[in-house]
């Protein structure tokens, strides 16, 4: 059993910003935990084409203005003004002093800012495509230089203590939620601790893996929302998922990003059959209409036509040496796996990309439960609304990290939170479970989970195909809560039953929303002003 002052659960940027905010204080007690066995594994790592900084034609009202305009009348304006005025000097103070990140400059010496669609100026700073990768760096050197922080990998946890639920008094039924760490499964030693804290963190990172497609790496799979949601947590805005149009489909890489510079640059799609189809879709923008035009328009050739992919053409419209000196990323990861982008088209697929909502938070990430934050993508500051702006994600990560960590400083001072003791809260019990868990049926559950959520819950949806989604969804969780129940537990496991809490958290939010908005699109969607029954 460990106990602590501050329990983060995630080591991205949102919670390795908190726990470097917080150990300002030497006596700040704090625990930092991942699933992964290594720190630097996270949706931020494959992070590739910046963050929002300020440059000399930008201005925070504009900044204001992009986020709104891009969250289809669902962002919340008081979180695009805090991002918008403090972003800035927190991403200096933070990733440029602190953590010395070293961002791309012109020939002059200045900060070269980076242009994406959407953005009136350019604002986004980067390192060449590897942005993320250079800041993970960065923030993990820093947290291991303190020493009250606690960095532990491998450790993934499991559920939130809360009170009343872990309680041993009857009368605590009467008191609000209030949450007293985690317990967390050591896969060193296949064991599960108690990690008793006085004040814990959600940054566990989004869910794109429960889909087929996806840009989000293994493990990111709504493990924090769905401890959220079983601890009582209010969930919000859970049916915007965002989708980015080109992913990779080639075996061995799918997944990984192409750009949408690579269009940006000329880049054509084209049916398997090598037909242009933008046109057809979007007249005046064609391979340039925004992204979740363009995503539509692919899955909607894919379904009807039965494609298991389309094409994307750069090799007719840049030189091999332009295309090679442009994207060398992307050169190299189709060299990779086999494919010349200089000859030949790249097959791409629409695929889940960030989780636009979640743990509900206040403009200090509190959740609704006492003593429990909620930081980064698992969080729903209301920024994104229905469709998050590119770029803003990192940001806001930093942002609320440190913001939440500051208003846990400010709650210790003025009356710490209590922290419990072993005798509070009973320890894990999976005394008769001698079973291993099988991973051919965790392999082959998530395939199912995946499936649904991408033919049934995915860019275009319909009450009857979510309405499907949830029964088939419902029975599988039936399915593997016995299987959690009578199994030993594994990291893999512990993923399982999460994604399924959460793919019905999100298939249940887009069957009551029967407005299209933003990310939300459905076939049969109501006019705004039509009673919702
Ligand atoms: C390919 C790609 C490109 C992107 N490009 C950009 C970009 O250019 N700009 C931008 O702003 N955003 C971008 N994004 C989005 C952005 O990267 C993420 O939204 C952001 O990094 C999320 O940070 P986070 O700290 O909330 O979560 P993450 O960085 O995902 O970190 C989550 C952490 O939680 C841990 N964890 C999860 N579950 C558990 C558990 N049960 N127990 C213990 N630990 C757990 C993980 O191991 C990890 O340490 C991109 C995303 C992807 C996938």
């Amino acid at each position: 059993m460990k106990s602590t002052d501050v329990l983060i659960i995630g080591a991205g940027i949102a919670g390795s910003a908190a726990a470097l905010r917080l150990a300002r204080n030497p006596n700040r007690r704090i625990i930092l935990i991942t699933r992964n066995p290594d720190p630097h594994e996270s949706n931020t790592r494959w992070a590739q084409g910046g963050i929002i900084h300020r440059s000399q034609e930008d201005s925070p009202e504009l900044l204001i203005h992009d986020i709104l305009a891009a969250g289809a009348g669902a962002s919340l304006p008081a979180a695009a003004q805090i991002l918008a005025e403090e972003g800035p000097a927190r991403l200096e103070e933070f990733l440029m002093q602190e953590g010395g990140v070293h961002f791309d400059r012109d020939t002059g010496g200045r900060l070269a800012y980076g242009q994406e669609a959407a953005h009136s100026v350019r604002r986004i700073l980067h390192v060449g495509d590897g942005t993320g990768q250079a800041i993970i760096k960065a923030l993990i050197t820093a947290v291991r230089s303190h020493p009250n922080i606690e960095l532990l990998t491998k450790a993934t946890a499991v559920d939130l203590i809360t009170y009343p639920h872990h309680s041993r008094k009857p009368l605590d039924t009467y008191q609000p939620i209030a949450c007293h760490g985690a317990y967390v499964f050591d896969r060193n030693g296949s064991a599960v601790h108690r990690t008793l804290a006085a004040v814990t963190i959600l940054a566990t990172g989004g869910l794109g893996r429960i889909y087929r497609n996806t840009t989000n790496p293994p493990g990111s799979q709504g493990d924090g929302l769905a401890m959220a949601h079983r601890a009582g947590a209010r969930i919000i805005n859970a049916e915007y998922v965002q989708f980015h149009p080109t992913a990779l489909a080639i075996p061995g890489a799918e997944g990984f990003l192409i750009s949408e510079a690579v269009r940006g640059e000329g880049g054509v799609l084209l049916t398997p059959e090598g037909t242009p189809f933008m046109e057809k879709y979007s007249p005046e923008w064609k391979d340039l209409a925004p992204r979740d035009v363009v995503a539509i328009a692919i899955h909607s050739e894919m379904e009807a036509n039965g494609y298991s992919h389309v094409l994307l053409d750069i090799a007719s419209h840049m030189s091999a040496n332009q295309l090679r000196e442009r994207f060398p990323n992307i050169y190299a990861e189709c060299m990779r796996v086999g494919l010349d982008i200089t000859r030949e088209p790249i097959p791409v697929v629409p695929a889940a990309h960030y989780f636009c909502g979640g743990v509900y938070v206040d403009l200090w990430g509190h959740t609704t439960i006492q003593n429990c934050y909620a930081v980064g993508e698992v969080s729903c500051t209301g920024l994104h609304g229905a469709n998050r702006l590119a770029s803003t994600s990192l940001l806001e990560g930093l942002v609320w990290g440190t913001r939440a960590a500051e208003h846990i400083e400010e709650t210790f001072r003025f009356s710490a939170p209590r922290t419990l003791s072993r005798d509070d809260v009973p320890p894990w019990d999976e005394s008769g479970l001698t079973q291993e868990a099988d991973n051919t049926l965790i392999q082959g559950d998530m395939q199912t989970i995946q499936n649904i959520m991408w033919h049934y819950v995915g860019l275009i949806r319909s009450g009857d195909r979510l309405s499907r989604a949830i029964r088939e969804l419902r029975h599988l969780q039936n399915e593997i809560e016995t299987f959690y129940r009578t199994t030993k537990l594994s990291d893999g496991l512990i993923g399982l039953r999460n994604a399924v809490e959460v793919a019905l958290i999100v298939a249940q939010a887009a069957r009551h929303n029967r407005q299209s908005r933003g990310c939300h699109y459905r076939t049969d969607s109501m006019a705004a002003g039509d009673r919702l029954l």
